[in-house]
């Protein structure tokens, strides 16, 4: 018994992302006995308890498609963007996004199969097709990058079933293993550029606790999704992670056997640590 207390406390930001993740899944896909779903509609445009939420990359694309937006969108909107900005956008990735479920999987079978391929993609990909998603969403008139969005194709996948679907997310999940490390995700996803974008001053933050916890094993850095938003850290020329690609997914508080680092809500810009300047990434 303690045993497992221990492996659940060891992984215990893991275990909460998923159970987030999977609730959020189940809120859209179980039909309550009453009839009807705790939250309709998609991730794209959903009503939770009668509040009408909308994603706001989404919304962007139809202002620019010219597509009609009603007041209550832009409200939904408004509620969204308002919370990614203020606790990080990429939390979004970590604790929302169906597709992490099927990369952090690829991640895992990928480590297990040591397999050490990793073709050179520059991070920058993902802010061009962002911004080429939001040109021709432009030009053409559609809601560009919906017409492809995994996420998307996730949920569809979930409701009915559709091939297209499968292939897109098994494309996903093997490149993730053979191809890149976190190649989708932390290449060429536009969402998660978008959310890196709108959450970039977002306030809940991983830090280090105190000057003498941290060994140097850099352990962290190697279960990090974005290792470069950690590597400040380590070096020991920031107290906080401040970078916009931080995901709040906690792999480095998982993974810290001295208690070196902690998430903390810290509504104050900057700061330092026992002498040590902040150096943001802001
Ligand atoms: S980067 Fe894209 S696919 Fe990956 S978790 Fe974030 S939104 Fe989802
Ligand atoms: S710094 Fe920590 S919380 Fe942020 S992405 Fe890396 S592992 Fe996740």
């Amino acid at each position: 018994m303690r045993r497992t207390l221990a492996f659940f406390y060891r992984n215990r930001w893991l275990f909460s992302r998923r159970v987030m993740q999977l609730l959020i899944i189940a809120a859209f896909a179980m039909e309550l006995p009453e009839g009807g779903y705790f939250a309709q509609g998609n991730l794209s445009s959903s009503t939770w308890f009668g509040i009408g939420l909308t994603d706001p990359y989404i919304w962007l694309q139809s202002l620019l498609a010219g597509a009609p937006l009603g007041k209550s969108a832009l409200i939904g909107m408004l509620i969204v963007a308002g919370l990614y900005a203020l606790f990080g956008g990429r939390i979004y990735c970590s604790w929302v996004c169906p597709i992490n479920l099927l990369t952090d999987l690829s991640y895992w079978i990928r480590q297990k199969l040591h397999i050490k391929s990793n073709f050179t993609l520059s991070k920058n990909l993902r802010v061009a097709i962002l911004l080429l998603s939001l040109l021709l969403s432009l030009l053409s008139g559609k809601l560009a990058w919906e017409m492809v969005n995994p996420i998307t194709q996730f949920q569809r996948e979930l409701m009915w079933g559709s091939m297209t679907g499968a292939m897109v997310l098994a494309s996903i999940f093997l490149f993730d293993i053979f191809v890149t490390r976190r190649g989708w995700c932390s290449h060429l996803c536009p969402v998660g550029a978008f959310y890196s974008e709108l959450g970039r001053y977002g306030r809940l933050r991983v830090k280090a606790t105190q000057s003498g916890a941290c060994n140097g094993c850099a352990e962290c850095i190697k279960v990090c999704p974005e290792p470069h938003v950690l590597a400040p850290v380590v070096a020991r020329k920031a107290d906080l992670v401040t970078h916009g690609d931080c995901t709040r997914c906690g792999a480095c508080l998982d993974q810290c056997s001295t208690g070196a680092l902690a998430m903390s809500l810290n509504l104050k810009r900057a700061g330092s640590f026992k002498g040590i300047p902040v150096v943001s990434q802001d």
